[in-house]
């Protein structure tokens, strides 16, 4: 029997939890749907990611209202990708940031991203007509941007570790409290999504960088917050196996089908449970092989070439 399209079957709502990683600092988990967080500043909020649509976005914010009525003065989107970033007018911040590529990237493909994203994950499109639109950085950076939280708060760091999930992801990093959030560039018993990744830089030198902060509590772009260094580095490692299985299996077929079936069979043992597994591989292994043969930069997803990736390797 033919797999349904991507996540397009997968309708049963997730249960989300609000968790305290620190007096101030806040993350909304969601069994494998994308993480959302927030950190206080003295007198205003930092939100970290803007889920897909407003009326996502507002109930996420009524969770959060429950802990703090500051206003939002920074929305930091961690990369481009739709269902990070078009819920963002939801939260009426003064300041929009992200990285210099990430502006770029919505630029060149932020619409067909938003179709793309849509229909292989229809669910986390709440009332998807209430986005008004591509949704536009104010503020961008190319290697730190600090926000000082006032009082004794420290800075909240913005850094860019090089290219990985996408050419342009930042964390945010709260030294005081050695809390990270990490967006998509590492996942925490969750699948990886690398169909628009540069599989080497993430899998080393990038994934080195994010791991020097000596992060003590990581929240993952999807699944469950990473806690204790031992949690941190086993989510890092995570992600960087999951890449290293790739690079190694489609590295060694012969033809893209090929590439596909041995990193399937690779990664099923240990992940092939975990949320958005088989959504992401044949996207994964599609960006993969375009990798391994010169094709320096991610070609755009359309709905129409996701079909024809989905047929060619997962039916
Ligand atoms: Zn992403």
């Amino acid at each position: 029997m033919a797999k349904p399209f991507a996540s397009s079957a997968d309708l049963g709502e997730k249960r989300q939890s609000l968790e305290v990683l620190a007096e101030g600092v806040y993350a909304l988990t969601a069994e494998g749907d994308p993480n959302v967080g927030a950190i206080e500043a003295e007198d205003f909020l930092v939100c970290f990611e803007a889920l897909a649509t407003p009326v996502a976005a507002r109930q996420w914010l009524a969770r959060l209202r429950e802990h703090t009525d500051k206003p939002i003065r920074y929305l930091v989107l961690s990369h481009y990708h739709a269902v990070r970033v078009l819920g963002a007018s939801a939260f009426g911040a003064d300041v929009i940031v992200t990285h210099d590529k990430t502006r770029e990237l919505i630029a060149e493909r932020g619409e067909q991203d938003w179709a793309s994203e849509y229909a292989r994950m229809p669910r986390l499109f709440k009332e998807p007509e209430s986005i008004p639109g591509l949704t536009w950085p104010t503020a961008t950076f190319s290697d730190t941007f600090t926000i000082d939280l006032g009082g004794d708060r420290g800075d909240l760091v913005l850094a860019y570790c090089g290219r990985g999930h996408t050419e342009g992801d930042l964390v945010a990093w709260l030294p005081r409290r050695r809390v990270m959030f990490a967006g998509d560039l590492v996942e925490s018993q969750a699948a990886l999504y690398t169909g628009d990744a540069f599989h080497h830089d993430w899998s080393t030198t990038t994934l080195d960088k994010v791991a020097s902060f000596g992060a003590e509590t990581l929240v993952g772009g999807r699944g469950a917050v990473a806690r204790g260094k031992a949690g941190v580095d086993a989510a890092i490692g995570q992600t960087r196996d999951f890449l290293a299985v790739m690079l190694r299996e489609a590295g060694a077929a012969g033809t893209l089908k090929e590439a596909f079936d041995r990193t399937h069979r690779a990664l099923a043992p240990r992940y092939g449970s975990w949320p958005i597994f088989e959504h992401c591989l044949p996207f994964n292994v599609s960006r993969l092989w375009d990798q391994l043969h010169g094709v320096e930069r991610p070609r755009i997803w359309t709905a129409e070439r996701d079909r024809e990736v989905w047929d060619q390797l997962q039916s």
